[in-house]
């Protein structure tokens, strides 16, 4: 890297920008790009750690066929000749793709190519399906194109913020700082959070609507109903470029008006109606809508219910105006430009004979798929029944991400045939592939994403290649020609997207919303350009639909006539819960990458089930204790996060632990495989579920320097630390001795060296601690209770190169000796902050703001993503 190379964030749909450069002592240094339109420099916490993550450990590096390390050219050749000849035997819809929304667009394209073009089935499809699939359906539906109408000077010009299923604050960090400081800016700016629990985006709510899980189609017909009742309706829009709204409304109309509806929504009708008169008052409103709608069997009709209240009042293409997906994956939107979803062709077409004609001219081959393909849950059902014998997952790990996942698990043990290509060596899904092909990640590769935007950007290597990782693209070619196809001779992305650019613009002529022919020459110097950037306007679009003209046949809008539907399965007397799963703020997906950093993984360390203190209560449970959660479909083991802002008779329970962190902590396996009959989006948000008492008959946590393998115990999570590894450990079965059962959890930490050791059988305690000279390398805790000693200031003895004696005594004491306070888990990441300090700073030292505790201390002043922890913090403390 020879000066700074502007690239953009892999986490979020926000897509920020970042610089990279060669720091002082050979290291890289990233920042954020004070050019990028996306974040003006900002980054979160996320964003902030992505240095901490570009080590190799646990990298695949080599190809390896049946757990062996191969060559490329044997592997290829494999892959080529195991697909040619499954499609030769069964047909080309026994092949299929399982791809994702971190592929950057060069990849994703050539991937869509081979299959649908060239394969001849519409078997691709990606791990989009899970986030985003309901707002494509809904947005095809009402504007005849999957096309997001806002940006993101919208959310700063809106006069009203509607966040709905969207926990912005921790998922889509910079965007929700940006409406913070439009809010600070505009006192008269109002922010509405539509969510079943008080989530930290809460933080900035002047109203928070406490919604019913599943009664979002209630609200917004409710909505459409009022407005048209009082005559909020934008007459000449909705004559002159909508059509439909006749039977919309028909639909939406509720005989008992707002106190039915607020009751059917668990909400108050005042509340209700606050929020209803907001919307009405002025026509800048934007309506942000994120996954808490979409995972959702009905989850198309809450897009379609929210997107009729935008068409009745006309607001939509204008300034401030409009309704927002807010896209959870840097790539999604990408892959729904080249048609990675297996229900739409390429470059946002869908099959038609006019498009499949049209692609095939343009691919010059008459095997384009003409119909749509598998959509995952459906893809891996099939991959059980025997349908499909060869499928190639590529860069997604569907064995902890999908629902129902026992059942993904045995469809990979039981696939004929499968590949896995992946940066990561060992994950739940690479461990059953035939096939393994290493793959480029962040930082390696070259190529572009779209973000929530529409913006495209972007990402550019600023790091070599490692040992024999190549691009995703090129795998995917040198395949593509070992099967004999032609087409596939790209050299770079650059002549990839050139071809992507030229097929968004062949025969389109303002047809159609995704046209990119201003940039086909345009990838070496690509600026972050939102489209559709046509030839004839390459500089791009902001909005869209500002002339009320849309992608349908006849250019109007539809309205979709709603008729709200329960969730597929409702609590009942033996799962009387609701189980809603979602991100935390410091962790992405399946923490392949974020679990690189300690920082990250420090902030929320264990599997933890959110629920409010009376629903623990009544079942004789308590903060802090572990529990099982268990549904009909499965159950994992966690830690209860009491929670007042919990909604009653609902718990949350994040989605990011896999078999790798935690051995009972996946909440995959407890959600069902049912899905919304439109957009095929799994339910995430609701399973009835129970929670019980997971009652350990002993408790205990190790330290070691370095990594190492989780010890043999039923209950365990990993938890990388700065140059450590801690197990968090229980088990089910009370010792024979505790000795004994301390020694066998050390196992060989430590090697022939003996420990300096504790224990007491009467008390049901041991502790070991293996020093060797002067440092501590490992040291355990096992208690027959969870009172054991705080782990932080143990983490901090890691770093120190000499033990001293008031140390060594405090090790095997459990305490530090001379009153030393611990710190606690980590709040501010960026200026590892620990909660006890925060707390100590409120309670004794008086301070009383979040600027108060940044002067002090630092916490929330680089990232602010956590902001919104201290401020509850101040909530809870500032009285005592
Ligand atoms: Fe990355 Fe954070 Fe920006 Fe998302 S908000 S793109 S995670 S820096």
């Amino acid at each position: 890297m020879n000066g700074p190379i502007r690239t953009t964030c892999p986490y979020c749909g926000v897509g920020c920008g970042v610089i990279a450069r060669r720091g002082p002592k050979g290291d890289v240094v990233l920042k954020g790009d004070p050019a990028h339109p996306a974040n003006h420099g900002q980054l979160c916490s996320k964003g902030t750690a992505l240095g901490d993550t570009l080590g190799l450990e646990g990298r695949l590096l080599y190809p390896e066929i049946d757990g062996a390390r191969a060559t490329w050219e044997e592997s290829l050749d494999l892959v080529a000749s195991k697909f040619a000849e499954v499609i030769a035997r069964r047909g080309p819809n026994a092949a299929a793709f399982y791809v994702s929304g971190q592929l950057l667009t060069e990849d994703y394209y050539i991937t869509n190519k081979l299959m649908k073009g060239f394969i001849g089935s519409g078997n691709i499809d990606t791990n989009s399906r899970l986030c985003m699939a309901s707002t494509v359906a809904g947005h095809i539906r009402a504007f005849g194109a999957d096309a997001v109408p806002c940006c993101y000077e919208d959310l700063e010009a809106a006069k009203l913020v509607v966040l709905t299923g969207s926990n912005a604050a921790w998922c889509h960090p910079i965007l929700f700082q940006r409406i913070k400081a439009a809010k600070r800016k505009d006192p008269d700016k109002k922010v509405v959070v539509i969510d079943p629990r008080r989530t930290a985006t809460c933080e900035l709510a002047d109203l928070h609507l406490p919604i019913r899980p599943g009664a979002d189609a209630i609200l917004w017909n409710g909505l459409l109903d009022w407005l048209q009742s009082r005559g909020v309706v934008d007459y000449a829009f909705l004559e002159e470029h909508t059509k439909g709204f006749g039977r919309a409304l028909a639909a939406a109309k509720t005989r008992e008006g707002i106190p039915r509806v607020a009751a059917s929504c668990g909400l108050l009708a005042e509340d209700l109606v606050r929020f209803y008169e907001w919307w009405a008052r002025d026509e800048r409103v934007v309506t942000v809508f994120s996954q808490g709608i979409n995972q959702s069997t009905s989850g198309s009709d809450k897009v379609s219910a929210i997107l009729n209240c935008h068409l009745l009042t006309g607001r939509i293409g204008k300034p401030g105006s409009g309704p927002f997906s807010f896209t959870g994956q840097p790539n999604a939107m990408g892959g729904r430009e080249v048609g990675g979803l297996a229900n739409t062709l390429a470059a946002h077409m869908g099959f038609t004979p006019e498009n499949v004609d049209r692609v095939g001219r343009f691919w010059k081959s008459d095997r384009v798929a003409s119909k749509p393909g598998l959509k995952a849950v459906d893809l891996f059902e099939r991959v059980l029944d025997g349908e499909v014998e060869a499928l190639w997952i590529a860069c997604t790990n569907p064995a902890v991400s999908l629902p129902n996942t026992s059942r993904v698990r045995d469809a990979l043990a039981k696939v004929p045939f499968l590949v896995v290509s992946d940066c990561m060596r060992t994950t739940d899904t690479t461990r059953h592939a035939h096939v393994l092909l290493p793959a480029l990640t962040w930082g390696e590769k070259d190529g572009t994403v779209t973000n929530t935007e529409r913006c495209i950007s972007r990402q550019r290597a600023f790091l070599d290649a490692p040992g024999e990782a190549r691009p995703d693209w090129k795998i995917f070619c040198d395949v593509a020609r070992r099967m004999g196809f032609e087409g596939f001779d790209f050299t770079s992305p650059k002549e990839i997207f050139a071809e992507h650019a030229a097929l968004s613009a062949f025969e389109n002529n303002g047809t159609r919303d995704f046209d990119i022919g201003g940039l086909v020459d345009a990838y070496d110097s690509l600026e972050p350009v939102r489209w559709p950037a046509p030839e004839d306007n390459a500089a791009g679009t902001k909005r869209l639909f500002a002339d009320g003209r849309f992608y349908t046949d006849d250019g109007r809008a539809n309205f979709v006539a709603v008729s709200p539907r329960p969730p597929a399965y409702v609590p009942d007397v033996e799962f009387d819960l609701v189980l809603n799963t979602g991100r935390v703020r410091d962790h992405w997906h399946t923490m392949t990458r974020t679990a690189k950093s300690p920082g990250l993984a420090s902030h929320l360390p264990e599997p933890y089930v959110e629920m409010h203190p009376s629903d623990a209560a009544d079942r004789g449970l308590s903060d802090r204790q572990l529990v099982r959660i268990e549904t009909p479909w499965g159950e994992m083991v966690a830690r209860i996060k009491a929670f007042e802002g919990q909604r009653r008779g609902s718990v949350f329970v994040p989605f990011h632990w896999t078999g790798e962190y935690a051995r009972l902590g996946r909440v995959g396996p407890l959600i069902s495989s049912e899905t919304d009959p439109t957009s095929g989006q799994p339910e995430f948000k609701h399973t009835p579920a129970r929670v019980i008492a997971y009652a350990p008959a002993w408790h205990g946590f190790l330290l070691l320097r370095g990594e190492g393998s989780a010890p043999c115990s039923d209950y365990w999570v990993r938890v990388p630390g700065d140059g450590f590894t801690q197990f968090d450990l229980a088990g089910d079965h009370r010792p024979e001795t505790w000795a004994s059962l301390g020694r066998k959890l050390l196992g060989s930490v430590g090697g022939t060296a003996r420990p300096l050791e504790f224990h007491d059988e009467a008390r049901g305690r041991y502790r070991a601690a293996f020093v060797e000279e002067g440092r501590l390398v490992a040291c355990l805790f096992v208690a027959s209770s969870d009172d054991l000693p705080p782990r932080r200031w143990l983490q901090g003895l890691f770093h120190s190169d000499s033990l001293s004696d008031v140390e060594r005594m405090g090790l095997l004491a459990g305490r530090p000796a001379s009153g030393h306070e611990d710190d606690g888990p980590i709040v501010c990441t960026c200026f590892g902050v620990g909660l006890n300090v925060l707390v100590r700073a409120i309670r004794r030292e008086g301070l009383a703001s979040p600027e108060a505790i940044g002067a002090a201390l630092n916490a929330g002043t680089n990232c602010g993503s956590c902001v919104p922890e201290v401020e509850a913090l101040l909530d809870e403390h500032r009285a005592a």
